[in-house]
């Protein structure tokens, strides 16, 4: 019923989180609708991305360069690493300006259930960068079954590399997303990390 073009688009929007058939076309009738201008615009965005935009060769971060601007950045706390699961939680953490460490990212989390295992995430590199001039290691997975199993997982590959691993505590729901807690749930979560 739709030209070929336009249901192509369909199918791609389809593929984003949330967007269901009715979504998807909604979204496609209103591209469609703007000036060829700015459709040019949304093209470019996502040529960018997808030309410019890599993981940060140390921490997993999103960059534009090997190494990320976090890592780069010598006024933050190279030796205080906090691990997350996403980037887009680096974006909640950096959003409570109570963090001056770096990160590191472990795109996914340890799942027995759908079958992650620490190799399928970026864990190797994190007992890799850890050494005797880290501080602390605050792990702040989300608060689920496969993030307490990730975190605890971590604590145990560090034992003899430091003393200092902690959790993000109170404050955060479990079951929860670290990107849905507000930032006052989050600076409270920081400042009652635990030793695990
Ligand atoms: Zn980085």
């Amino acid at each position: 019923m739709y030209p070929k073009s336009m249901l192509q688009l369909i199918e791609e929007l389809k593929k984003l989180p949330g967007v269901g058939i009715k979504t998807a076309e909604r979204y496609a009738f209103e591209i469609i609708s703007r000036p060829k201008e700015e459709i040019e615009d949304f093209i470019i965005a996502l040529d960018q991305v997808r030309k410019n935009l890599q993981y940060c060769q140390r921490c997993g971060n999103l960059s534009e360069q090997d190494l990320c601007d976090i890592c780069l950045d010598n006024s933050r706390d190279q030796h205080l690493i906090c691990v997350v699961q996403d980037p887009k939680d680096v974006i909640a953490m950096e959003k409570t300006q109570q963090f001056h460490g770096v990160y590191h990212v472990l795109h996914g989390v340890i799942s027995t259930f759908k079958g992650v295992l620490p190799e399928d995430i970026n864990v190797s590199s994190l007992i890799e960068r850890v050494n005797e001039e880290t501080s602390e290691v605050i792990i702040a997975t989300n608060p689920t079954i496969e993030g307490e199993t990730t975190a605890l997982y971590i604590a145990k590959k560090l034992e003899s590399k430091t003393q200092n691993v902690t959790r993000l505590a109170s404050g955060l729901p479990m079951g929860g997303h670290l990107d849905y807690a507000d930032e006052m749930t989050l600076i409270r979560a920081i400042e009652g990390r635990k030793k695990i």
